[in-house]
């Protein structure tokens, strides 16, 4: 055993029902008095309600996915302008981004209050897209200070994208399995967050309301997780993606996500025996499509509006950002493969 972890900063509130409380303890606590609240045009009611009671200088909703550079430069110019001195995040992923890009510039601290299973909350990586390319860094500053998570606020999400950004979660846990800074800790959350997850989406699609709680928790597991380990293939191919092609970030992990499985697992029998056992199944491969199968999760890359004839330009980029730590080593070849089955929606199996 030897091996470097490093534990990231970050109060986690559970508090299904009480987020409104929650945000203003956490407020008063950093003695903030110039708060921006960064909810898209979906969550300004709820967003107003969350805030009762707390001094907000600035409501910003322009909140736009995979955080194009032009929306984070409006965002860090109105909160220059309005000097400050905290950012609260409602929303899903994209909330949380452009929180973080104003966090990269301004320095100040933010309250994250997730809606989906994203994850972005519990991780230092931020992103931005410009032309068609996404780029990402890490930073402390952009890691929230405090997540408060209510899992009352993601039953309003529409089940396909429940569904999906649970997918998406797990997605952070499989790839954690085999990522380039990958160590036992992170492991050990992997298998927690994929055995919740696993459980919160079978009662989702059981109509259970007791799912949410499980997502959320598996959620924020699977962020730390991947935090720690880095990105692995599936991340980097999901990247290069979303930034080429505008493709809806959940459901492209979905999709995306039994290829590079069934891609790795035959040179990382440890990963995959990890997955088989988190979802109380023989083999991973044929258990992640047939829970994807069962959940009526999408199917193509086509579907979600990748065009038929990138596959080639998409190759180049993904092989330029490979990890070489992969377990199956990257070719042109299988890469084109994998991106060809899951633009077509091939079964992984
Ligand atoms: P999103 O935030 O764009 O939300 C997707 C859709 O769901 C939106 O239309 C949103 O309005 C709606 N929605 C959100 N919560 C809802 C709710 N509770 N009820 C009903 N509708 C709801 O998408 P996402 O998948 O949450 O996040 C994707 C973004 O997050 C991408 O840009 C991705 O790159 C980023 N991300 C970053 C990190 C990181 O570590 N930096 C990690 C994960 C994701």
């Amino acid at each position: 055993m030897r091996f470097d972890h490093e534990t990231l900063p970050q109060r986690v509130s559970f508090a299904p029902g009480g987020a409104g409380g929650a945000v203003a303890a956490e407020i008063e606590t950093l003695g903030a008095h110039r708060v921006m609240v960064v909810a898209s045009p979906r969550d300004t009611a709820l967003a107003h309600r969350l805030l009762k009671g707390v001094d907000v200088a600035l409501w910003h909703d322009e909140v736009v996915m995979h955080v194009p550079v032009d929306v984070a430069d409006r965002a860090r110019a109105a909160a220059k302008e309005h000097d400050i001195d905290a950012v609260v995040c409602i929303g899903g992923g994209s909330a949380t981004g452009l929180a973080k890009a104003v966090a990269l510039t301004t320095r100040v601290p933010i309250v994250a209050v997730p809606t989906t299973y994203a994850g972005s909350e519990a991780t230092n990586v931020w992103g931005l897209t410009e032309n068609g390319t996404k780029t990402t860094g890490v930073d402390r500053a952009v890691l929230p200070v405090a997540v408060i998570y209510d899992e009352s606020l993601t039953s309003s999400l529409p089940r396909n994208m429940a569904i999906a950004s649970g997918l998406n979660a797990l997605a952070h846990c499989v790839d954690s399995l085999w990522a380039p800074r990958v160590d036992p800790i992170d492991t050990a959350l992997s298998a927690e967050a994929m055995r919740a997850l696993h459980s919160g989406l079978l009662a989702l699609h059981g109509d259970s309301a007791s799912g949410h709680g499980d997502l959320l928790y598996g959620a924020y597991l699977a962020g730390v997780a991947f935090t720690s380990a880095g990105s692995g293939l599936h991340h980097k191919i999901c990247h290069v993606l979303g930034g080429m092609f505008d493709l809806p970030h959940a459901q492209t992990h979905a999709v995306v996500l039994p290829h590079v499985l069934a891609f790795n697992a035959p040179n990382a029998p440890h990963a995959a025996r990890t997955v088989a056992d988190a979802f109380a199944a023989g083999d991973a491969v044929p258990a992640l499509v047939d829970l994807c199968h069962r959940l009526g999760a999408p199917g193509s890359l086509r579907e979600l509006g990748m065009p038929d004839n990138e596959i080639a330009r998409a190759v180049d980029d993904v092989l330029a950002v490979a990890p070489p730590s992969n377990p199956t080593p990257v070719t042109t070849e299988n890469i084109t493969a994998l991106l060809t089955a899951a633009l077509e929606g091939h079964d992984p199996r």
